[in-house]
C-alpha cells in the first residue's frame, strides 16, 4: 500500500483499536492505497471525552490567540501545498490543477477565520440613563463536522478554521473514501500549535454519523454530503436539539441565450460540467438553451472533445460511480435524448483499472427525463431547450434542488432577470461555476440545504457562537427609567 492504515486522531495522538477495515483506492488506477477504521461510538465517546476536556483551556483564550494558531495553520497550507495537492489527487482523482485549486480555498477560508477577531467585536450601548446593554459572543462546545468525498482538503476546511478561531473544538469525520487528507489537515494543525483535543478525527461510515447526531457532548453538526443522507442527519441531529446545517446534493442549470459571447460561454460551460469530473456540487448539469443557441452548443461539443481522461479531466470515485453515470447516459439515449459526445467505456492507456468517464454532451433532453431532474455528479450534461426566458426559469424552478444556477447573455436585463427568478442560493452571471469567494458565504436553497445560514464567511459566524446580552448598572444615583 502507498500509504500506511489510517488509525483515528484523539488528543493530539494516533488511536487504533481493533476496527473493521475498509480499504482505500485511488480512484486514477483502482489501486488499494491504504486502509480506514470504521469506528464504533465507543471511539467517537474518547474523541468527544478529550474535546471536552480541551474545550475550558481553549475558549477561554482571548480570539486574537486562537486566530495565532491559524496564521502559523495557513502558512503551513501554503508551505505544503505540493504535498496536500498530490494527496488529493491521489486519493480523490481529480487531476493535480484542480487538487492545487482546492488546496488554494483551504488556504482563503483559513485566511478568512483570521479576520475574525475583527468581525465578532462585540456591540454596546447605554439603552437607559446609566444603564449598558451589550453583547458577547460565545462558542458553542464541542461541534461535529462530517464531509462527502469530492473535496477531501477543502470541505474540511469549510468549518476547520472557522469552527475553532471562534473557541469551539470539534470532531471532524471524513469520507471513508478520502480519509487521508483529514489525518494530514490533524498532523498541520498540531504543527502549527494547537493544543491537544481542540481538534480529532474519527474515521468511519453510517453507524459513527449516527453517534455523532446521538451524542449528548456534541452540540453542533455540519454536514457536507448527499441530500438523502443530509436530510437523515438534519432531522436526527434536531432530534437529539442540537444546532444542524446540512448541505446536500444539486443540480444546476445553466441558461444560455443566443446573445453570450459564443467563445466565452462555451468554454465556460465545458468546464463547469467537466471540472473535477462533474463531482463538485457547484458542476453545471443541465444547460436551458433559450431560441436558437446552436452555434454555442457546436462550439461546446468542440472544447467538450479537447478535454481528455488522464490528462486534463480527472477520474470519478468508485467504479460503482462510473457505472451509475453510464447508466444515467444510456437510459437518456434510449428515452430520446441525443448523444453528441459520449465518454462512456472509457480506458486510460496504462491506467486500465482506473474509473474515467469522459465528458459527454445529450441534446433534447425533456424536462421529465430522469436525467433531467437527478443528480449525475459526473462529466455529463443535458441540454434542454426552451423558447422562452419564462420556460427556461420555470424548468429551472422545478428541480427540488437549489445549490446554484447561472445565465450566459450580454443583456443586462436578461441576467437581472434570471438573477432575480432562479430559486438558488448561489447565481453566475456569465459564470459557470459561481462559488462565492470569502467573505461571502456558501449555501444553497431547497434540498442542497436544511438550517438556517450558510456554512462558510460572515454566516458562519452565527451558526458556530452563541449570543450572551449582559445589562449594567453601576451608578446608584442615576434615576434610571423603563425597566431599570
Ligand atoms: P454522502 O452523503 O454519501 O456521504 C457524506 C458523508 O455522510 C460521508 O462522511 C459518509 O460517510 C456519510 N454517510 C453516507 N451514508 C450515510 C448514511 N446512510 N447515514 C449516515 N451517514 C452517511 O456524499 P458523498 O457521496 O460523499 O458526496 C457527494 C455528495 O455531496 C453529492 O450529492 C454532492 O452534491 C454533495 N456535496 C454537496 C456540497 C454542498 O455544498 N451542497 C458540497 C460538496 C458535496
Amino acid at each position: 500500500m502507498k500509504y500506511p492504515a489510517l488509525s483515528n486522531y484523539v488528543e493530539g495522538k494516533l488511536v487504533s483499536d481493533g476496527h473493521n477495515r475498509l480499504d482505500v483506492f485511488s480512484p486514477l488506477d483502482g489501486e488499494v492505497i491504504s486502509t480506514v477504521p470504521l469506528s464504533a461510538k465507543s471511539d467517537l465517546d474518547k474523541a468527544v471525552d478529550a474535546a471536552k476536556r480541551a474545550f475550558p483551556s481553549w475558549s477561554n483564550l482571548p480570539i486574537k490567540e486562537r486566530v495565532q494558531v491559524f496564521y502559523r495553520y495557513k502558512y503551513l497550507l501554503e508551505k505544503n501545498s505540493d504535498e496536500l495537492t498530490e494527496l488529493v489527487h491521489i486519493e480523490n482523482g481529480k487531476t493535480i490543477s484542480e487538487a492545487r485549486a482546492e488546496i488554494e480555498k483551504s488556504i482563503e477560508v483559513t485566511e478568512f477565520a483570521c479576520s475574525l477577531p475583527q468581525l465578532t467585536s462585540g456591540e454596546v450601548l447605554e439603552v437607559s440613563k446609566g444603564v449598558e446593554c451589550r453583547i458577547e459572543r460565545y462558542p458553542v462546545g464541542v461541534v461535529a463536522s462530517i464531509t462527502p468525498f469530492n473535496f477531501p482538503n477543502m470541505v474540511p476546511n469549510w468549518t476547520i478554521p472557522n469552527a475553532l478561531c471562534l473557541g469551539n473544538t470539534m470532531i471532524l469525520k471524513p469520507s471513508e473514501q478520502v480519509p487521508l487528507s483529514a489525518n494530514r489537515i490533524a498532523e498541520l494543525l498540531k504543527e502549527a500549535g494547537l493544543p491537544d483535543g481542540v481538534f480529532n478525527v474519527v474515521h468511519g461510515d453510517k453507524e459513527v454519523v449516527e453517534a455523532i447526531c446521538d451524542h449528548p457532548g456534541i452540540e453542533a453538526i455540519t454536514f457536507v454530503g448527499s441530500t438523502k443522507v443530509a436530510k437523515i442527519v438534519y432531522i436526527r441531529a434536531a432530534s437529539k436539539l442540537k444546532r444542524a446545517l446540512t448541505l446536500g446534493g444539486a443540480k444546476n442549470h445553466l441558461i444560455v441565450l443566443p446573445d453570450a459571447n459564443t467563445e466565452m460561454a462555451a468554454s465556460n460551460i465545458a468546464a463547469s460540467m467537466s471540472g473535477c469530473a462533474g463531482q463538485r456540487c457547484m458542476a453545471a448539469s443541465a444547460m436551458v438553451g433559450v431560441g436558437d443557441v446552436d452555434h454555442i452548443i457546436e462550439k461546446l461539443c468542440e472544447e467538450a472533445k479537447k478535454i481528455i481522461p488522464g490528462k486534463n479531466l480527472g477520474a470519478v470515485i468508485s467504479k460503482q460511480a462510473k457505472e451509475r453515470i453510464e447508466n444515467y447516459i444510456t437510459e437518456a439515449e434510449k428515452d430520446g435524448a441525443k448523444v453528441l459526445v459520449d465518454g462512456r467505456n472509457y480506458k486510460v492507456p496504462g491506467k486500465e483499472n482506473g474509473f474515467y468517464v469522459g465528458p459527454t454532451v445529450l441534446d433534447y433532453v425533456r424536462p421529465e427525463m430522469k436525467i433531467a431532474k437527478e443528480e449525475v455528479f459526473g462529466p455529463v450534461l443535458s441540454i434542454m431547450r426552451s423558447k422562452t426566458i419564462e420556460e427556461a426559469i420555470k424548468i429551472q424552478n422545478s428541480s427540488l434542488y437549489g445549490n446554484a444556477a447561472a445565465v450566459f447573455t450580454q443583456s443586462g436585463a436578461a441576467a437581472r432577470y434570471v438573477s432575480d427568478h432562479a430559486s438558488a442560493g448561489m447565481i453566475g452571471v456569465n459564470i459557470g461555476v459561481p462559488v462565492p469567494r470569502e467573505p461571502f458565504s456558501f449555501g444553497g436553497w431547497n434540498e442542497s440545504k436544511f438550517g438556517v445560514g450558510d456554512i462558510t464567511g460572515k454566516s458562519s459566524i452565527e451558526f458556530f457562537t452563541k449570543l450572551k446580552k449582559i445589562t449594567t448598572k453601576w451608578n446608584p444615583e442615576s434615576k434610571v427609567n423603563w425597566m431599570s
